[in-house]
């Protein structure tokens, strides 16, 4: 019987190609070679790693993101998620830097006319210019529709007041995509619009940065408007798209934030594994212990297992999967949880040794935990699934 149903490849299902493992591999080296050993560094003088910056734009790898037709390299979701994976496995910081930029841009790519696309994306694909994404505020996190931050039209400008809070690499950017609000009194899902606001405009200010537990390199910035003029040629799509510009964006920018999930879990798991197998206690390598072994086993598992799911997310979601909103989460809500319990696990592994900085697997766990909060918490991911799931909107 079963001859009769050929097992063939379909259009969602996958297999890294040639030039994908070339790249994954040749990523790896870099990132062993020249971001590890400043991995420790960045984390402990938590300053953004301009140098690491440099070499991905050197490398065409911020470019990944990008369609060849605005000067990138690419545009699939697999190779950028690959590009992240490798390099988050030696420090989650840099892996953000190719993250955020595809995030920031998300919506120029997704709502972008040609021309504006022409305006911006050629500088960002060659790493000249860099984009923060500015969605959420202090009183608007999960609920991003709650926005106050607001967007006056005035003549054939648009004036923006307001703040926004937690915005990656929003004190190193050149262009942030803004939400604000056009219209107050529309649907809360059509009361935003999207705006492309270069910082070196008069009224935008960094007004301070967040101390925080892990991605420590990865600036994280409090950002106000005050009469800040945009003109109308820098709002993405109509005004009301806001909102769905941003949902948009998350449902293609999320998986990113598994691939770094995944690569930090990785990195985690070859650390303990090394001082597994060269760690004596009681006469024997620990990873003799079974305890020990069971442990390994479990983090081994567990990472390939979020791997494979995220592959075959960004697989569904670039062939416009009417599902993506959910294969995005679920990779983001897998590998999320995956990290942070793998991370633990490897503090575990190494004992006390697992507790100092000396080995970077301290670091790790506090990396980790940011892959359940940001692009929406775990709880948000939950929701998103359980929609799909249910059948609403
Ligand atoms: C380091 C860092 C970098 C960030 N980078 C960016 C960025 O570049 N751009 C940007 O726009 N934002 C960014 N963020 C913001 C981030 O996306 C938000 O912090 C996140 O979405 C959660 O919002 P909140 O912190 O206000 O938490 P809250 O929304 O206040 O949530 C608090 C708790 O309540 C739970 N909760 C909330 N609503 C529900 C619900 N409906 N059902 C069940 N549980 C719920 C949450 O899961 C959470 O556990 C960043 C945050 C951090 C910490």
């Amino acid at each position: 019987m079963l001859r009769s149903c050929p097992v063939t490849a379909g259009p969602t299902s996958y297999r890294l190609t040639q030039e994908q493992e070339l790249l994954r591999d040749a990523v790896r080296v870099l990132a062993d070679e020249r971001i590890a050993p400043r991995a420790a560094e960045i984390d402990r003088t938590a300053e953004f790693p301009w140098d690491v910056k440099e070499l991905l734009a050197a490398q065409d790898i911020l470019g990944l993101p990008f369609p060849t037709d605005f000067g990138g390299v690419g545009g699939e979701l697999l190779t950028v998620c690959l590009a992240v994976e490798q390099i988050s496995q030696v420090c989650a910081t840099s892996g953000l830097i190719l993250a955020v930029q595809e995030l920031g841009a998300l919506p120029i790519l997704l709502a972008g006319t040609d021309e504006q696309k022409a305006r911006w994306l050629p500088d960002l694909a060659a790493g000249r210019t860099l984009i923060a994404f500015a969605l959420t505020e202090s009183e608007a996190g999960s609920d991003a529709a709650a926005a106050r931050t607001r967007a006056r039209r005035d003549g054939t400008d648009y004036v923006i007041d307001g703040a926004k809070r937690f915005i990656s690499q929003g004190s190193v950017a050149d262009l942030v995509t803004v939400f604000a609000v056009t219209d107050d009194a529309a649907d809360r899902h059509r009361r935003l619009s999207c705006f492309v606001v270069e910082t070196k405009t008069a009224g935008f200010k960094v007004e301070r940065l967040e101390h925080k537990m892990g991605i420590r390199g990865s600036p994280t910035a409090e950002l106000s408007f005050s009469g800040l003029r945009v003109p109308a040629e820098n709002r993405l799509g109509g005004e009301g798209d806001g909102f769905s510009i941003a949902m948009r964006t998350l449902d293609r920018s999320r998986p990113a934030i598994a691939a770094q999930a995944v690569g930090i879990a990785q990195g985690a798991l070859e650390v303990a594994s090394r001082h597994a197998r060269e760690r004596k206690q009681f006469g024997k390598p620990i990873g003799e212990l079974q305890m020990v072994a069971a442990m390994l086993a479990d983090m081994d598992a567990g990472t390939e297992a979020a791997r494979q799911l995220l592959y075959k997310a960004c697989v569904e979601i670039d062939a416009g999967s009417p599902q993506a909103s959910r294969w995005s989460a679920m990779c983001k809500l897998v590998a999320g949880d995956t990290a942070m319990r793998v991370t633990t696990d490897a503090v575990q592994v190494l004992g006390g040794y697992g507790y100092i900085d000396e080995f970077p697997v301290e670091r790790m766990m506090r990396d980790a935990k940011i892959t359940q909060l940001y692009e929406g918490t775990q709880q948000i991911q939950r929701l998103v699934i359980a929609r799909s799931l249910l059948g609403r909107s």
